[in-house]
């Protein structure tokens, strides 16, 4: 067993809502591993489950604070309060995306220019928006980690404008991860397969999904929140310090099957 120490460490986790949330997961093993939190969210209504998730760490949860991706101003609010109160961050966690319904209902070939916007801008634009203010302030050594899925590269039915969100979220990683690079901040992305939480029960069909990619994956089991949550903190550990730009599959060998016998 590796025991990993990041007591001298602190993490900003975006994009935490409750307990299911796939930012917990990480956040969880962060902060078992000693690592100090800051949580940001989308809005006010978010503080109460936030708070009663967060209590049990006492001081290890430095700062609750609202951020919603869409503003520039809200996020620049956030990073001054952070270099105010606590100076630096070694870990940027982004667990955030967002696409109006009728993107998800309606044919991938029916998207609005605002569905695509919105989409692109909450989904993907967001981790270039909070790296560009993190990195000023992160040490050498520090590490960025998006979640992403599947449908960036091969089509899911249902997953539509979301499915290109996620193309422009693991380019974006990478353009970051060369940018970054000579700084020593590394940035990567976890793709867990599909996970029981509040955003993805918003995509019809989901729980279709949950059992065809168990039983079509190389180990006939999906991934859990513990395997998301381990694979998370072993990329913003010093073990994974020299894997940059890689988009990293949790998902029990679903990606890698070309066909499955199971129907
Ligand atoms: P979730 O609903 O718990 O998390 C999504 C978060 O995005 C929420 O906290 C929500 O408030 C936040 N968000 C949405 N719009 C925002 C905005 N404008 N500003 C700030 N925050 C905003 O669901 P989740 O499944 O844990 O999603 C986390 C990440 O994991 C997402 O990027 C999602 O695409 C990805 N992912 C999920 C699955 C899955 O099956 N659940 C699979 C692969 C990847």
């Amino acid at each position: 067993m590796v025991n990993i120490d990041l007591s001298d460490k602190v993490a900003l986790i975006a994009g935490v809502q409750n307990e299911y949330s796939l930012g917990w997961a990480a956040a969880k093993k962060l902060l078992a591993a000693g690592c100090k939190c800051i949580f940001s969210f989308q809005g006010e209504r978010n503080i109460p489950a936030l708070e009663k998730l967060t209590a049990p760490f006492g001081d290890q949860v430095l700062m609750l604070e609202v951020c919603d991706v869409m503003y520039d101003e809200q996020i620049e609010a956030l990073f001054e309060k952070i270099k105010q109160k606590v100076g630096k961050i070694d870990y940027l966690m982004h667990a955030i995306a967002f696409t109006p319904r009728e993107t998800q209902e309606n044919p991938f070939v029916q998207t609005s220019r605002e569905g695509w916007k919105i989409a692109l801008d909450v989904s993907a634009y967001s981790l270039l928006a909070l790296a560009q203010r993190a990195a000023p302030i992160m040490p050498a050594g520090s590490s960025i980690v998006a979640l992403t899925y599947y449908a960036s590269e091969k089509v899911v039915p249902k997953y539509n404008v979301m499915g290109v969100a996620k193309a422009a979220l693991e380019a974006t990683s990478r353009y970051l991860a060369y940018d970054l690079g000579a700084a020593g901040i590394r940035v990567n992305c976890v793709s867990p397969g599909p996970m029981r939480t509040v955003a993805a029960k918003s995509i019809p069909g989901f729980t279709q999904m949950l059992e065809k990619a168990a039983k079509t994956s190389a180990m006939g089991k999906n991934a859990t929140f513990d395997d998301v949550g381990n694979m998370c903190l072993f990329l913003f550990s010093p073990m994974s310090g020299a894997t940059t730009g890689e988009t990293i599959y949790v998902d029990g060998g679903y990606s890698v099957m070309g066909m499955s016998f199971e129907s």
